[in-house]
């Protein structure tokens, strides 16, 4: 069958028939991501370019006949249930409103769900801005569809849209659409550009040559949910002083490098360089994508250098933490570019590194970034794979 079955399924089938004294039928997966670049373009109308990874949440499950849902987490150690009837956010098990959410979307939605009882259990590190929560989404949601039958009705966008839908009005998490896209829709080997105006996406090919070494640099986000929304405020503060001299824009994706030099004179300094951040990373995408078709790791290495740059000066949203993660990335041999990944001030950076040198990156981070920041990281080194699945067991 498919690559799925290896040790962490085998146990994860293990501790089901422990719970539940019968077999699983099904097993559904949803992938955390990476973004290579496009950073606090989504909110203004731009491009992104993530990658799947290999790490992801995994469900096993069997149907029900009623309309009861029961679940353990392995990582939280806790059981959880509810009632398709009667879903309600629960204060108690945080973890269990993702998958409320989702069967609440879904049945919105006019898929008819059965009950299900299940075990979860993922390895994308939780809260540290690789999207454990959209993995968790789409699990689910794979989860819920294939015990129902439904597997195949809905359509794969549709299928982030619904989840991005959970994460927003029943958990209450105001995210972008990026992260169910990516875990939904991601292919081996491949990075997806999206357009999140039109929801339009495509798959960019990637090198085998392309590997992934992501810097986890454990320091405390506190500051992010503040900043990010004061980031929003200021963009769309740019957008509405720049439409005095650009009546047709309606975000700064419709705004060029040119315009915005231009039109200089109409913003105060602090907007002027957030915008030229949220300008100069959508065209950034978009010159990735070209030199990702045309080969060119030298010139992706450069954007991501650059995109860091960008976030560090016009847009204030790195930290010493992610600073000196990105410099011991970039003084390891064989890394072409990295940037921080994610809303900034914590979290994680990312390296693109040629095959073979992973560990070499790893261990330059091992040995500079504690003693930069007295914080001990985690490393984490992938290729881009595939998006979500569900499949019989
Ligand atoms: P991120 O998406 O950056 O990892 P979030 O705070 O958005 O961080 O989501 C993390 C939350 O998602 C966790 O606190 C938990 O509620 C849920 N979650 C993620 N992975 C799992 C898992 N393996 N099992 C149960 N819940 C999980
Ligand atoms: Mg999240």
């Amino acid at each position: 069958m498919s690559t799925l079955f290896d040790d962490r399924t085998e146990e994860l089938i293990q501790e089901y028939r422990q719970r539940f004294e019968e077999s699983p039928l099904f097993i559904s997966r949803g992938p955390g991501r990476v973004n290579l670049i496009g950073e606090h373009t989504d909110y203004n109308d731009g491009f992104v370019l993530p990658v799947a990874l290999k790490r992801d949440v995994r469900i096993v499950l069997r149907p029900r006949s009623d309309r009861q849902v029961r679940v353990y987490s392995v990582e939280f150690g806790e059981s959880g249930s509810f009632d398709l009837d009667a879903v309600r956010f629960n204060p108690d098990r945080l973890w269990l409103n993702y998958i409320q959410g989702m069967a609440q979307s879904l049945e919105e939605e006019g898929i008819r769900l059965v009950g299900i009882d299940a075990v979860v259990s993922g390895n994308v590190p939780r809260g540290s801005g690789l999207s454990s929560s959209a993995a968790l989404e789409i699990a689910s949601a794979h989860a819920f569809l294939i015990a129902a039958g439904q597997n195949g009705v809905l359509s794969g966008p549709r299928i982030a849209q619904l989840a991005q839908r959970a994460e927003n009005q029943f958990v209450g998490v105001n995210c972008g659409i990026m992260d169910q896209f990516i875990s939904e829709l991601g292919r081996a080997n491949h990075a997806l550009l999206i357009d999140c105006r039109s929801l339009e996406y495509r798959l960019v090919s990637m090198p085998e040559e392309a590997a992934l070494v992501i810097g986890n640099t454990r320091a405390s986000r506190s500051l992010a949910s503040s900043a990010y929304n004061e980031r929003r405020a200021e963009c769309e503060q740019g957008v509405k002083l720049l439409q005095t001299a650009l009546p047709d824009i309606r975000a700064l994706r419709d705004v060029t490098s040119e315009q915005l030099e231009a039109h200089r004179a109409l913003l105060p300094q602090n907007i002027y360089q957030r915008c030229r951040h949220v300008v100069s990373e959508n065209e950034r995408v978009l010159q990735c994508v070209d030199a990702f078709e045309c080969n060119d790791l030298d010139e992706v290495g450069r954007l991501m250098d650059a995109s860091h740059k960008s976030l560090r000066d016009d847009y204030l949203v790195s930290s010493v933490a992610l600073d000196a993660m990105v410099a011991a990335m970039r003084g390891a041999e064989g890394c072409y570019g990295a940037r921080l990944t994610g809303a900034g001030f914590g979290g994680c950076a990312v390296a693109l590194v040629k095959p073979g040198h992973e560990q070499a990156v790893a261990d330059a981070i091992f040995e500079h970034y504690p003693k930069a920041t007295n914080i001990w990281p985690e490393v984490y080194m992938t290729k881009a794979a595939d998006g979500a699945s569900a499949e019989a067991i």
